[in-house]
Parts: structure tokens; sequence; C-alpha cells
């Protein structure tokens, strides 16, 4: 690396920049570099989609709630902080689905809705004796063909069936992205189901064999704070230098100027830069680099607006409970929500002795105008349904209404090489410019911890040519 101080900026301060920030500093000082790093944030606060309220004893999360233990990079990050001691897996319990209706635990042994042990199968009262022959196809139907992409939701249907697709698979699967199951891309997502088909020529039959069912049965895959996710960035941002963290910034345009970056921000500065990550969501990207059309396929990738409602009641409340920790909802029920966690269950740090805590989902594909109605009338939806399958006196203590507009990024049919073809135009075309974040390599708390790091690799590789 030559001698001469360079700059790096990082724009947007969710997970993933703070992640960057974070790890880049530290290279920074461990390996005395000569670099400087700064972060701009648009809004006022750092985490992005993670914000804790901490409010009468509860800790109450307004977007993610947890991370899978199984991915490493988030419990590294936290150790990184100190902040392991906090660490809580969840409660393990019943789960449930919600169709027509009707609430069913979810069958024994289905690994994301894939049978691994057949009698819990047999025996549910989720699918009709047609639909369970129909499953049992799996057994004898050859792999698919194809040496690209497909729709999440056709893969399925071609070897279980509509019906455990819909009744089952779909509302697990979907629920993870506020998604489409239909329009979902197999290979952005769970490429993994592809590869136990190809090798096992039976979904059923791969699941049972590989170590996804050990991952489903083992307790507690989740991890949380006990202090609030939002603990997590308010220890990260604690490390960072000085001065090195600019809110309430927007980058608005970035132009490139030989080997240096242009970046015009929302005060009217101009800054240089030799290399810019950038982990805002991707359909703000287009109007960032305006002067690289090769953006263009960004803005016709979908969002979701999703919100989370939060309910606080006495434990008393709640008449008539369920032995669970949860439910989600199938597409074939008359609901509004789409899903529901017993946070008080789940996770029992959240709640005070004798409340209960339940947090609602809704918005999904085709149903988002919810997000966009009064506390009130969202509060009275969310209680209705639950007063559906449960009984619940009154009103909540009080409510937290988290609405997120167009956040959750929708990887549809193709987002891989859509991804490959714009990032193949970046290292020609803008040589030192990285994405990452949730719309591009997986949106759970791990993958855009991973893609922060891989973010910090790639600029000091760049760097160093
Ligand atoms: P963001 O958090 O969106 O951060 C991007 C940042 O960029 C924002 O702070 C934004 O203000 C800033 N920005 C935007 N434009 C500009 C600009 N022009 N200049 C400067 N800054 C800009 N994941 C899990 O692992 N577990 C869960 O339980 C879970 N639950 C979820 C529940 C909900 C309701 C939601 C919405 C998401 C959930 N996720 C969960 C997903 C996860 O929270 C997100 O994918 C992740 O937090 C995204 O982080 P990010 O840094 O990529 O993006």
């Amino acid at each position: 690396m030559s001698e001469e101080k360079r700059t790096v900026v990082i724009i947007g301060g969710g997970i993933t920049g703070l992640t960057a920030a974070y790890y880049l500093q530290k290279a920074i000082k461990e390996q005395r570099l000569p670099l400087t790093c700064k972060l701009v944030e648009a809004t006022h606060r750092l985490g992005g989609k993670v914000q804790t309220v901490i409010r009468d004893g509860y800790v109450i999360e307004r977007g993610p709630d947890s991370f899978l233990a199984r991915k490493t990079s988030a419990f590294r990050l936290v150790k990184e902080v100190g902040l392991e001691h906090e660490i809580v897996h969840n409660a393990t319990g019943k789960s449930y689905i919600l169709v027509n209706g009707q609430l069913y635990p979810i069958p024994g042994g289905a690994v994301m809705g894939i049978p691994t042990r057949i009698a819990p199968f047999l025996t549910t009262g989720l699918f009709s004796p047609v639909g369970k022959l129909r499953a049992a196809l799996d057994f004898v139907l050859p792999p698919v063909k194809t040496n690209g992409d497909m729709p999440l939701g056709q893969f399925f249907r071609r070897r279980l069936g509509d019906e455990v697709v819909d009744n089952l698979i779909e509302p697990l699967l979907s629920g993870i992205y506020a998604g489409d199951i239909d329009e979902m891309s197999l290979m952005a997502t769970f490429p993994q189901f592809f590869q136990l088909e190809q090798k096992y020529g039976s979904l059923v039959r791969g699941a049972k064999r590989t170590t996804l069912k050990e991952q489903k049965e083992r307790k507690g895959a989740f991890q949380t704070l006990k202090t609030g996710l939002q603990s997590l960035v308010e220890e990260v941002e604690k490390r960072l230098e000085p001065g090195s963290v600019i809110k309430g910034t927007r980058v608005e345009r970035i132009t490139r100027a030989g080997s240096v970056y242009r970046l015009q921000l929302s005060t009217g500065e101009t800054w240089e830069a030799d290399s810019v990550i950038i982990t805002v969501p991707h359909h703000i990207v287009p109007d960032m680099l305006a002067d690289y059309p090769f953006f263009a396929p960004f803005r016709s990738v979908p969002l979701t607006s999703v919100a989370t409602v939060a309910l606080a009641f006495p434990e008393k409340a709640i008449r008539q409970d369920i032995d669970g920790t949860g439910f989600v909802v199938s597409r074939r029920s008359d609901y509004t929500m789409t899903a529901c966690t017993w946070t008080h269950k789940k996770w029992p740090h959240t709640t005070p002795p004798g409340k209960a805590l339940l947090r609602g989902y809704v918005g999904r594909p085709g149903d988002e105008d919810i997000v966009d109605q009064p506390d009130d009338e969202i509060v009275r939806i969310v209680l209705d349904d639950l007063n559906k399958v449960m009984k619940i006196d009154g009103h909540p203590e009080f409510a937290v209404i988290s609405r997120w507009k167009r956040a959750m990024p929708q990887y549809t049919v193709g987002h891989r090489e859509r991804l490959a073809a714009i990032k193949q135009h970046m290292a020609a075309e803008l040589p030192g410019v990285f994405l990452a974040g949730s719309s591009y390599e997986g949106l759970g708390l791990p993958d855009c911890i991973d893609q922060g790091e891989k973010a910090v690799r790639d600029v000091l590789d760049y760097l160093r040519q």
C-alpha cells in the first residue's frame, strides 16, 4: 500500500456499514495502515433496521429480534465488543401454522417444511390424504433439470405438491423474506434445497440424511442480547474513531474523477474517497451512481413494506392461551397478520414478571396497505386476528408499532445473475467501489455482517494493488 494517506468512505450506518467501519478501523490500527475510514449515515442514529425500545421493564425489538446462532459472524462481532455475557438463546416450544383459521402444530421433523419423519406427516391435519399422497411423489420424481434459476414455489410445488407448499412451506419460507414464494429465486434464497434434490433425488431423503435435520432439532437455534440488539450497535459505535461517523447526512451522488471518487453530500459538501463501501438498499444506488446505467436493473427489484406490532398485556388478560411460542399464517387464511411471536415465552428476558408480550407482523407482497393504517387501526386488526385463536381481555397496556416501508428486498428469480453482472461492470468501471448489505447477498444479520467483513477485505486488497 502506498505511504500516502488514503480515504475510505462507508455509506450507510446499518449493521453492514457499522461492521465494515469497525473491522476496517481495527485493521488500520493494528496494521498501522495509512488510511482514514469515515462512515456517513442519512439519519440521526446508527443501526438502520436494528432498533430496540426499552420501556417499563420490557425489551422490545422494532426490527430484527435475533440472529441464527449457526452463522457465527454475529456472535464474533458481539464478542469483539465485549457483549458475549448478554447473549441468550431462544426458549424452544411448539410453533404453529394457521391454515383456514385453525392452528396446527408444525409436524415433528419438518425442516423448513420438508418432512424428515414420515409419521408426523401422515397424522397431521394440515394436509388432506390426497395432499399427502401427492407429497410422496417426491420419492419418485426425477431431479429438476436446470442450469439457471427458478421460482422457489415452482421448485417445491413440483416435488411436494401445492397443498404442502401452501399450508406449510410457503408460510415458513416467505415469512423470512416477507416475499412471494412464487416470485422468489431458488438459487438466491435456498440453493441448499436444490443441491439436496440433485444429490439424493428426493428432498425428503436428502433432508433426512443431512445435517439440516440436526440444525432444526438443536435447541435454541437463535440468539439475541438481553440488553436488546441495539446495544450491539451502541457498543460498536463507541469503538469507532472519534469524528469518523457523520450522521444526518446523505450521500446523494458519486462520480468518478480518475482514480478518486467524489461524493456529493446533502450538506452541500463534496468529499473525495479512494475507495467506497455502499451499504444502502439497492433502489437508492441507481440515482446515487446515475452516470452508470448498468445499475438500472436494481430499479425493478421489489421491496416489501412490513410492520411489527408489539402488544404488552398483563398475563391474566390472556384468558385462553396457546401452548407454544408463535405461529405463521398461511395465505389460505382470512387473516391480515402474517405471523405472531409469544415473545414473553420465546424470549423471557424481554418481559417483566406477570406480563405478556405478543409481537405481530403485518405486510406482505400484495397486502402492504395495512402498513399505512393509523396505529389504532393496526392494533384493532391485529387484536381481532389474535382473538380468533386465543382469548384476550381488553386492550394492551401499550403498543409499539414499527413501520418498515419498502424495507425487505425481494430476491426475485435471476437475483444472483443480476448482481453478478452489476458487480462485473463495477469492477471494470468503478474499481474500489463495493456493494454490501441486505439487498445483495443475504438479509439476515449474520449475512449482513459477513458482507461488511468481506467488503473490508475487498477494500484492503484493492488499495494494496
Ligand atoms: P439497513 O439497516 O437498511 O441500513 C442501511 C442504512 O443506510 C440505513 O441506516 C439508512 O438510513 C442508510 N442510508 C440510506 N440511504 C443513504 C444515503 N444516501 N446516504 C447515507 N446513508 C444512507 N434479520 C435477522 O437476522 N433476524 C431477524 O429476526 C430479522 N427480523 C427482521 C424484522 C424486520 C421487521 C425487518 C425489517 C428486518 C428483519 N431482519 C432480520 C433483517 C435485518 O434486520 C436486515 O436485513 C438488516 O438489519 C439490514 O442491515 P443493512 O445494514 O444491510 O441495512
